[in-house]
């Protein structure tokens, strides 16, 4: 007899939601976080999200409407400029309205939703370590700041820690799992939420990213207004080796670049993050274990956001656990099923993404100039890469604007050799394997995909 059925740690939108799927089908559901209660939510983040993934929510768990007090603003698309920032492509359709939203109100949202369905929620409690029984995890330790440690058990643990992914870094080296995520595969970011008082923002419903090479190498700056004053800024970059701290560059090159930021800003937040921008973790399962969230690395590689994939992917993880639970065998092999369901619903397209990433990273500000001025790139193309992972250029269409392009022709055929590897790496990802066993087999033909990518 376990003291719960499923214990999560980490009560952000990842962990509240897989809480919400399990307690919905009449769980004991532990949801532990280590913030105050009234502190779980609040969070760097752009603060922004795509209708879709509400809808999603809606369609997988009945997700009601998002409160109004959530809500900062409604999001009518997004406006990507080149480096020259002359030069712009507009992104406005079905797929690209969303939300702006208060990012503590939308977490508090989650752990009351949890809380409604039935979920225990321990906030002000930090989860120290990973419990094993005879090999095989079974429990965790528990503290806060005025108690000693508590030792609890559970048939399954779920580590939803976020970026720290914290109990995964405790599995036992013979575990499948990765247990580091590589430093090239995270970005760090900083950013400032103003009210601004003596400047207007004239699309308050259009996000704005900024690409450029030189200043944020692996990411972009972003300008989220909130309404016409109030705005969320920021930027974020890879890791890679000789990377500028975040900061640093938010005082060097936003601060003097952006009219706005020359106004009277009433300072709401300015912070720091991590966020990790890769494929998912090769398998998010072991036994009696589960990873969700930024923990199992549900982000997408390209643009950082994690909100979205991370409630999917606690669905799934939810879903699956209730059925591991039911047939008594939450083993390795009975909680596989939810990494191939995550990879056909999302996985397939981060791994697409993170291999685009690569060839991103290579690219120079004067090449993305060019496409942006002779139109090569158009914004049909890139919402479909970043809503499918597949790099869709017709054939007609394609040859009119290699012709456009013909003084960049190199560029044009690495864009080319990209779109082959993110078919390929794709169709690697359809064959996921169906157990535990399959599993070195399959992570070996990822190996020379990534290792062409990076080299484009
Ligand atoms: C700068 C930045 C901007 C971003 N902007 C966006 C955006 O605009 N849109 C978007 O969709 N995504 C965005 N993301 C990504 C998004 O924030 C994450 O993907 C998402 O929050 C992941 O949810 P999660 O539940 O996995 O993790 P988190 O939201 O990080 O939640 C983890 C929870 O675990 C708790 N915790 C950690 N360790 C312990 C412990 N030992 N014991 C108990 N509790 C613990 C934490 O307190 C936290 O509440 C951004 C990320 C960054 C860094």
């Amino acid at each position: 007899m376990t003291d719960y059925e499923v214990i999560i740690a980490g009560a952000g939108t990842g962990g509240a939601t897989t809480a919400i799927t399990l307690a919905q089908k009449g769980h004991s559901v532990l949801l532990i976080d280590r913030k105050e209660r009234d502190k779980i939510g609040d969070k760097t983040c752009g603060d922004a999200i795509g209708g879709h993934h509400i809808k999603e929510l809606k369609d997988m768990i009945g997700l009601p409407d998002l409160p109004k007090d959530v809500i900062e603003y409604e999001v009518a698309g997004l406006d990507l400029y080149a480096p020259d920032r002359e030069h712009k492509i507009s992104m406005v359709g079905p797929t690209t309205r969303g939300v702006s939203f208060n990012r503590l109100a939308m977490g508090q949202w989650f752990v009351e939703l949890a809380e409604k369905a039935g979920a225990e929620v321990l906030a002000s409690t930090r989860v120290k370590k990973l419990q094993f029984e005879d090999g095989k995890v079974s429990g965790v330790t528990i503290q806060t700041d005025t108690s000693d440690e508590k030792h609890l058990t559970s048939k399954i643990v779920i580590d939803a820690t976020g970026a720290t992914g914290m109990l995964r870094r405790q599995l036992p080296e013979s575990s499948p799992v990765e247990k580091v995520v590589a430093k090239e595969d995270q970005m760090v970011a900083w950013r400032d939420v103003y009210e601004t008082p003596e400047y207007e923002f004239d699309t308050p419903d259009m996000l704005e990213i900024y690409w450029n090479q030189e200043a944020t190498l692996g990411g972009y700056t972003w300008v989220f207004p909130q309404g016409p004053h109030r705005v969320n800024v920021g930027l974020g970059v890879m890791t890679i080796p000789g990377y500028t701290h975040p900061k640093k560059i938010f005082e060097n090159f936003v601060v003097p670049n952006w009219d706005f930021m020359k106004t009277d800003l009433k300072v709401i937040d300015s912070s720091g993050g991590i966020a990790p921008i890769r494929r998912p973790i090769d398998t998010m399962v072991d036994d009696n274990f589960m990873l969700v969230g930024d923990a199992a690395c549900q982000v997408n590689p390209i643009h950082g956001g994690g909100i979205g994939s991370s409630m999917l992917g606690g669905v799934h993880a939810g879903e699956v656990a209730h059925e591991a639970l039911e047939t008594g065998d939450t083993s390795i092999d009975g909680l596989w099923a939810y990494n191939p369901r995550y990879m056909e619903s999302y996985g397939i397209k981060q791994a697409s993404l993170d291999v685009f990433r690569w060839f991103l990273l290579n690219v120079t500000n004067e090449e993305i100039d060019f496409a942006f001025e002779k139109g090569i790139v158009k914004g049909i193309d890139l919402l479909s890469v970043s809503m499918t992972g597949k790099m869709n250029i017709g054939k007609g269409e394609k040859f009119k604007r290699l012709l456009s392009g013909i003084g960049k022709i190199p560029l044009l055929l690495r864009v080319q050799k990209i779109a082959n590897l993110m078919e390929e790496i794709k169709e690697v990802y359809s064959e996921y394997p169906d157990s535990p066993k399959g599993l070195d087999k399959w992570k070996a033909r990822l190996e020379p995909i990534y290792k062409e990518a990076k080299n484009i």
